[in-house]
């Protein structure tokens, strides 16, 4: 049996992962694909702390990895099948594998409108995060699409950025809330653009404009899609308290609602999803273990 079990090898389980081993736990970690998550497919991060001209997300997640594994941390690429949260078991293809405690990391993907365009320009002035993207279009005119808080959130990011804000939301109220919601309606630099769906993503190396159902075109620089995310959670659905969205309900400390069980970074209930946020619940959750 090992000391603890961390499942997801993004900068919330790497980070788990490097406290606990130098805690002088003995931890697996396993990953289904490659270390970083989300944050290894991001080109150039800017807004993580420490690095003034910004990191490749590739580089950042292997020098993660790296720190994890010095530390003493194994990283094993191999898939959980199943999750035994009450026993802290997982199933990976070689079998089970027991620990004394579970961190569970296991990530969140923005959700996609599934509209023509979009896969091709995601990167190429389709992004799902203004925070992290939004400084490259200071001042130029922009699409959110969404009316969430995260569309409300992102908007307003944007607009203080000095773009030219066209908010596109599919209904005729924000689902925001009223406080956020108001900051965006009264908002001058943000057009609120209702009862519209895109159709999609015009550009052909880059994004050039948005196509709206009825043939309106608006032409655009960049388009931040906030429809929400979708968590990594359905190997543990019906076994830990979930949120509405299929989150893990988890507060700042980490712990879920079964013991020796914590949840960190993007899967977590939590307000701000990014690198720097993950990696605090990683530190929190190994904390506990
Ligand atoms: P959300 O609240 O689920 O809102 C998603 C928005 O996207 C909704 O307005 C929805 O439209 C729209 N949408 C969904 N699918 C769509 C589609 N296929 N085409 C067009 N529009 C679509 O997601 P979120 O804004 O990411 O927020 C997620 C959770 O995190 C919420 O509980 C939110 O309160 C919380 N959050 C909190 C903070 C904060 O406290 N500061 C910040 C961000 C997020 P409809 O309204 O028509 O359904």
């Amino acid at each position: 049996m090992r000391d603890t079990l961390i499942i997801g090898g993004g900068p919330a389980g790497l980070t788990a992962a490097l406290y606990a081993a130098r805690a002088g736990r003995d931890v697996l970690l396993l990953e289904k694909s490659m270390a970083g998550g989300q944050m290894s497919m991001t080109s150039r991060i800017e807004n993580y702390p420490g690095f003034a001209d910004g990191v490749d997300g590739a580089e950042l997640c292997m020098a993660m990895e790296a720190q994890a594994t010095r530390a003493g941390a194994e990283i094993r690429y191999e898939s959980a099948l199943q999750i035994d949260c009450a026993g802290k078991r997982v199933q990976t293809p070689s079998g089970w594998i027991a620990g004394k405690s579970l961190i569970l990391a296991l990530g969140a993907k923005p959700r996609k409108l599934s509209v023509p365009g979009e896969e091709r320009l995601i990167g190429h002035g389709i992004s799902f995060c203004a925070t992290c993207d939004g400084a490259l279009y200071r001042g130029k005119r922009v699409a959110v699409i969404g009316g969430g808080n995260s569309a409300a959130e992102e908007a307003l990011y944007l607009a203080g950025l000095g773009c030219e804000v066209l908010l596109i939301h599919r209904r005729d109220t924000l689902r925001a809330e009223q406080s956020v919601a108001a900051l965006a309606m009264e908002n001058a630099g943000i057009t609120i653009l209702w009862n519209c769906q895109v159709s999609s993503f015009e550009g052909d190396r880059r994004l050039s404009g948005v196509s709206l159902q009825h043939g309106r075109v608006e032409a655009v620089s960049a388009a931040f899609i906030a429809i929400g995310r979708i968590p990594d959670t359905e190997l543990i659905r019906g076994q830990l308290d979930l949120d509405g969205n299929g989150f893990i309900v988890a507060g700042e400390d980490c712990y879920t609602n079964m013991p020796n069980v914590f949840a960190a970074g993007d899967a977590r209930t939590k307000p701000l999803r990014q690198i720097a946020t993950a990696v605090a619940d990683g530190a929190v959750a190994a904390s506990h273990v």
